[in-house]
């Protein structure tokens, strides 16, 4: 199969129909072989029934059904999990994104030989409130993710060389982050390309302002748990050393001056506070690093590596 279109969806009843036609469309056009994964991530609306009654139609969509509402990540490792296609695309649901990019991003997948492509909407049609924001966040993600090539890290509609989603996990709100996920997981050949976007057509925005504090909190953790998330030590247990031997070295400095030059007073002194602080947070800082490696060593995926080929198996 050439190609999987993974397309997370909340209450989007009014737009599939179109979505799935269009879609139905280019893939005949082109002469490819593709599945349409939709997953309803808990819709009260009519969404499934839609999905339902379009999969009798085209047996290329296929639907998944969540209980009740997980967030778009988690529809998306759904979808990923089930994809089967050469090629995974995923689009959102509400025709902001649209299908006739569909071939480029295969041919930059295939011919070009890139292990994601992200798309970019160059010329966007959001509210100011949104698109101000999101210049910050992209700014913020690029610095320190060193994918310098994005302009636009949360574009729903990207493609993905299929053994990317299948050794990448997305939970929380991180499908803000896939790029930087991916390229933790060694998957560094990343490409951007813009595409078109339009307004939202029917019913309205699923995300708040409050997606902004989230997502830097999640860039952090991504971050973290990408860098240290195996070896906790290195960085607490660093941090901790030397902060507890400026410490010491503070507090001998003071006994010395105490006990040979006879200097009184040292409680008045900042300095005392500080080398005391700078020791018991040093000291905190090591013991949170050793509780870390401990449950590093216990994780069920301690020794879980992305291995990209085997031979003779
Ligand atoms: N979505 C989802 N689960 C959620 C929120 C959103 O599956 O909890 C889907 C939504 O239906 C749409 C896509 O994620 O297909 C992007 O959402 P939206 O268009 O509201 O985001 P925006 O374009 O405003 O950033
Ligand atoms: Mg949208």
């Amino acid at each position: 199969m050439n190609i999987s279109v993974v397309i997370p969806l909340l209450n989007e009843e009014e737009s599939l129909p179109e979505l799935f036609s269009w879609i139905e469309k280019v893939m005949t056009e082109h002469q490819f072989s593709y599945e349409v994964i939709a997953v309803d991530d808990g819709s009260k609306d009519d969404s499934w029934k839609v999905i339902q009654a379009q999969s009798k139609q085209n047996p290329n969509i296929k639907g998944i059904q969540f209980q009740r509402n997980y967030g778009k990540s988690a529809a998306l490792q759904v979808g990923f999990e089930a994809a089967q296609g050469d090629v995974v695309i995923t689009m959102d649901a509400d025709l902001q994104d649209s299908p006739d990019e569909i071939p480029e991003l295969y041919k930059m997948i295939t011919v070009d030989g890139y292990h994601l492509v992200s798309g970019w909407k160059k010329k966007r049609y959001d509210p100011i409130t949104k698109t101000v924001p999101t210049k910050l966040f992209n700014a913020a993600t690029r610095y320190v993710s060193g994918i310098n090539n994005l302009h636009d890290f949360n574009c729903g509609l990207k493609a993905y060389q299929k053994k990317v989603v299948k050794s990448i996990e997305v939970y929380g709100e991180m499908h803000r982050y896939i790029p930087v996920i991916a390229k933790w997981a060694g998957f560094d050949k990343i490409a951007e390309k813009p595409v078109q976007h339009q307004e939202r057509k029917y019913g309205k925005t699923k995300f708040g302002l409050e997606r902004f504090v989230n997502g830097f909190l999640d860039l952090m953790s991504i971050t973290f748990v990408g860098r240290y998330g195996k070896r906790p030590m290195h960085i607490f247990g660093t941090l901790g050393v030397l902060s507890f031997f400026f410490g010491i070295l503070i507090l001998i400095y003071l006994t010395i001056t105490k006990t040979i030059f006879g200097v009184v007073g040292m409680t008045n002194r900042p300095i005392f506070y500080l080398g005391i602080l700078t020791i018991i947070v040093g000291a905190q800082l090591f013991v949170a690093g050793f509780l870390g490696e401990l449950i590093a060593r216990n994780g069920a995926d301690r020794n879980h590596y992305h291995i990209s080929d085997k031979t003779n198996f």
